[in-house]
């Protein structure tokens, strides 16, 4: 199998880089299917993303202005994530850590426990396929709302969702403020991953992972900066998970060819390969392996390494998943 994905990837051959087992755990539901799949469902061609944007709010610049206006409401919602996770099944990946905004809820006219029906419906729906392991998103900005943080909180409770995940302006709000929203997720067994260090603040990540006991990290490539911090990372086990393309187009790194996602793995910090906003972005899983092989940072025995450990978290009768396909 290992074999395969390395020949795979030194034939250039997509088709079976994509037939290999992958793991996707960075990718937020709102924006996680190709983009040709929404301008072929609304039957028309949208603006194209820059190839280089600036930064987090040139990204939600283009998104609210571009893709927003066409899907923010439970059709479109639903729509893109069962394509999405059509796109991911392609693409060979066997477990699906889906971000689902706490927002989303507001698309439901049952509110929060519509969205949780229709996100149950969906796990068992393709349960043979893909292992989707919803996720609660929450963005900082939305930290100081009490009705969303009470939603957050029963949304913890309803048991639905295994993970949750902080993002959007790092600023917007301090990690201390969402300690008790994290406590009860901690309490309810659920993952605890935040972005940040996406674009600075090595130390940042250190803090962040401390104050709310973090098991991952979504990004965290400022810490390539920071032998201290990488060494911290490296001896506490905390999983990156990066998204190559989205880095390099929203421009905290310059080119893929010197992506940090090298000097973190040399440094002995585990590391996982991810999609982020597909919609927004355009490459899949297998692309992203496919591009860092390509683009010199990786040798394809290290892919394949990476690929197999981001596969050692998915329980062993979900890996039948990726044979049954076959
Ligand atoms: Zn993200």
């Amino acid at each position: 199998m290992s074999d395969n994905f390395i020949e795979a990837l030194i034939s250039d051959d997509l088709k079976a880089v994509k037939a290999a087992p992958k793991t996707d755990v960075h990718s937020h539901a709102m924006f996680s299917t190709c983009l040709e799949n929404v301008e072929r469902w609304l039957g028309q061609s949208l603006t194209k993303p820059p190839k280089k944007m600036d930064g987090l709010e040139g990204m939600l610049e283009y998104a609210s202005s571009v893709l927003m206006p066409h899907i923010r409401h439970q059709q479109g919602f639903e729509f893109i994530v069962k394509s999405a996770i059509d796109d991911a099944i392609q693409d060979g990946v066997i477990m699906l850590e889906m971000s689902f905004d706490i927002r989303i809820s507001d698309f439901y006219s049952e509110g929060l426990s519509g969205l949780c029906t229709y996100i149950n419906s969906l796990i068992h729906r393709y349960h043979s396929e893909i292992d989707l392991r919803p996720e609660l998103g929450f963005a900082r900005g939305c930290a100081d709302d009490e009705r969303l943080l009470n939603l957050a909180e029963n949304a913890i409770e309803s048991g639905v969702f295994r993970s949750i995940d902080l993002y959007s302006h790092q600023e917007a709000c301090r990690p201390e403020d969402v300690k008790p929203l994290y406590v009860k997720a901690r309490a309810a067994n659920m993952k605890l991953k935040a972005h940040v260090g996406e674009f600075t603040g090595a130390e940042e990540i250190r803090r962040t992972v401390e104050i709310l006991e973090l098991d991952e990290v979504q990004h965290g490539i400022a810490a390539a900066t920071s032998k201290e911090i990488m060494r911290w990372l490296a001896k506490n086990k905390i999983q990156l998970n990066v998204c190559p393309t989205s880095n390099v187009m929203l421009g905290s790194v310059e080119k893929l060819a010197c992506h940090p996602i090298r000097i973190l793995y040399d440094n002995g910090i585990p590391v996982t390969i991810n999609t982020d906003d597909l919609m927004i972005f355009g490459q899949s899983v297998s692309e992203e392996y496919r591009n860092l092989y390509r683009a010199g940072v990786f040798s394809p025995k290290a892919l394949d390494e990476i690929r197999r450990a981001s596969l050692c978290k998915v329980p062993q009768d979900n890996l039948q998943i990726g044979f049954q396909r076959r």
